[in-house]
């Protein structure tokens, strides 16, 4: 049994979280792979290392353009490039003493800021957050440190490269008993070091897991798990036990995050289960995420995840569904403006498109002028100020009844449905509803579905 074991930033932002890290690698021989994101926030107004690294190299940037020294800098109120990498230095210092090691990262921060200095690139500063506390994590476990940039790819233009990673990875880590190898970034093949983006130490997890086929891609970090919805609109929500990546899919569309949404990719294609965790809190069991399952879920609805700050532009046409090519027609308009669309459910004589609001503004009358352009419609109307809700669950498709209970727990918290569109997976249920009864919406789904429990 091989696990990959990712551990985020604030399960390794102070001693005392490697320590609580330290202790779950170490209670089982399986957990051989070990994936550290840089140092998180300790405490809520904290800095997180990785974003201290970006202003540190916009600062290091500017000094050297402006050939400034650093007194002026510090005259100037702004902290200097040497205050703010000596910072950064400091919070790993604290960690090693706190751990009681040995390491000293001297050398390391001298070659940092020779490479800061010399314009080594944002995504190389971003980077060393994770390579500095992949080195501790490794001298903390006394085990094999490998440099993400010897194993994980990128091509010319900082597209990941699946295939030459995979190979190179898989074939360094044959037989290595236990290893850590820094999350979120790798290297290009000029050498030059490239990033995920923010939060993708996840998808180094998942390519590790991908590479060892791993029986289990662990994640912990500070939720027990993935929640049924959003807790900043409903009060402690239950933690969802299994997921289907399909599932996953489509809350993490919506909006909730526990999880980079790349990360799941890698391992879907090999069928290696990810269980989010929490390092806070060892004993609870998290949050599996799966292919398929047959074990039926706790509630009706896996989860309910939203987005606000849609507008809608209703198209209606007599006789449109007979025309050849209407909605091509429609749909090119928003191309032609480069406007991404949401949703876009149909009726007969209609269609709404679902568009983002800010996208949507600046453009309006062009688009408008496009439609009346390309299809003549009869009656063309928009709304704006509209919130998107994605009722999302494996267990709707066997139940009978569950739009109709959606529908009256909405009505009876005073909600005016906009919107109503089932996907033919029959997975989720679409609703719009204006911004202003989003977060009533949520907790009437929720209420209805885990509240009450039936
Ligand atoms: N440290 C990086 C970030 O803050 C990557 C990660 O933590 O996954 O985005």
């Amino acid at each position: 049994m091989k696990k990959v074991v990712k551990f985020g930033g604030s399960s390794l932002a102070s001693a005392e979280q490697f320590e609580k890290a330290g202790r779950i690698i170490r209670k089982e021989a399986e957990r051989r792979y070990i994936i550290p994101s840089a140092p998180g926030k300790r405490y809520k107004d904290d800095t997180k290392v990785t974003d201290m690294l970006y202003s540190c190299y916009r600062q290091a940037v500017r000094e050297n353009y402006m050939e400034e020294d650093t007194e002026d800098a510090e005259a100037s109120g702004e902290q200097s490039f040497s205050a703010l990498l000596g910072a950064i230095k400091e919070r790993y210092d604290r960690i090693i003493e706190g751990l009681g090691l040995s390491l000293s990262l001297e050398d390391e921060f001298k070659k940092i800021r020779e490479n800061f200095y010399r314009k080594a690139g944002r995504d190389y500063a971003a980077s060393r957050g994770e390579y500095l506390n992949g080195l501790i994590m490794a001298a903390y476990l006394k085990c094999e440190f490998i440099d993400a940039a010897d194993v994980i790819f990128f091509d010319e233009e900082g597209n990941f490269d699946a295939g030459k990673t995979d190979e190179t990875l898989g074939k360094r880590l044959e037989g290595i008993e236990r290893a850590v190898i820094p999350g979120f970034y790798g290297s290009a093949p000029d050498g030059r070091i490239v990033t995920f983006s923010r939060g993708g130490s996840d998808i180094t997890g998942s390519i590790v897991a991908k590479a060892v086929h791993a029986d289990l891609y662990e994640n912990w970090t500070d939720v027990s798990g993935f929640l049924v919805t959003d807790p900043h609109v409903v009060k402690n929500p239950k933690v969802i036990d299994v997921i289907t990546y399909r599932e996953l899919r489509e809350l993490s569309y919506m909006g909730a995050t526990v999880l980079h949404e790349d990360a799941i990719f890698p391992v879907r294609g090999e069928g290696i289960p990810i269980n989010i965790r929490n390092t806070n809190s060892p004993e609870s069991k998290g949050t599996l995420i799966v292919e398929a399952t047959c074990q039926k879920p706790r509630f009706i609805i896996t989860g309910v995840a939203g987005k606000k700050d849609f507008a809608s532009i209703t198209v209606e046409k007599a006789m449109m569904n007979s025309e050849v090519g209407f909605c091509k027609r429609v749909l090119e308009v928003f191309e032609e403006n480069n406007i991404s669309i949401e949703h876009m459910p149909s009726g007969i004589d209609t269609m709404t498109i679902f568009v983002h609001q800010d996208e949507f503004q600046e453009k309006e009358q062009k688009v408008i002028a496009g439609i009346h352009r390309a299809v003549a419609p009869d009656f063309l109307e928009l709304e704006s100020d509209l919130a998107l809700i994605a009722v999302v669950g494996r267990g709707m498709k066997a139940t009978r009844g569950t739009s109709g209970r959606i529908f009256s727990a909405l009505a009876h918290a005073n909600v005016n449905v906009k919107m109503i569109d089932q996907g033919s997976s029959e997975l989720n249920i679409i609703i719009g509803v204006r911004n202003h009864d989003f977060e009533a919406a949520v907790q009437a789904i929720y209420d209805i579905f885990v509240k009450t429990q039936v």
